[in-house]
């Protein structure tokens, strides 16, 4: 937990938001602002900046985040039609929380290349 950051203040419940899913490593809760009929976001329940801040030994955190990006587009039937999983780094990819997490988008047809 850091002091100041909010995804450490959804993971503890001191600020609310639509949980999806929660497990020993992970929570998934509704973006605030979302930019797909499914905008979801997963993070660890450790605090890490930006994918330039994991180590080898978070490699089964982020494998863990994956498998339950899949296991929440295959509840929302995203699955066979498609989706995105997103991590941004930092400013020119738009990093706005500094706690890394992934988006989880889908529910239309997404442009490629992203903005
Ligand atoms: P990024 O720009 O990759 O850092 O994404 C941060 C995302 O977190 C944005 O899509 C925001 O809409 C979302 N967000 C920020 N604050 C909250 C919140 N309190 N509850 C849910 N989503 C949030
Ligand atoms: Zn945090």
């Amino acid at each position: 937990m850091t002091e100041d950051c909010i995804f450490c203040k959804i993971i503890k419940g001191d600020i609310p938001a639509k949980i999806a899913y929660r497990d020993d490593f992970t929570v998934a809760f509704y973006d605030i602002n979302p930019q797909a009929p499914h905008h979801l976001i997963i993070i660890p329940h450790k605090h890490i900046e930006t994918l330039n801040d994991l180590h080898e030994d978070d490699s089964e955190l982020i494998g863990h985040m994956t498998q339950t990006a899949i296991k929440l587009a295959k509840q929302l039937n995203i699955a066979e039609e498609g989706y995105r999983l997103v991590i941004n780094c930092n400013a020119d990819a738009g990093q706005s929380v500094f706690h890394i997490h992934a988006h989880l988008l889908g529910g239309r047809r997404l442009q490629w290349p992203p903005g």
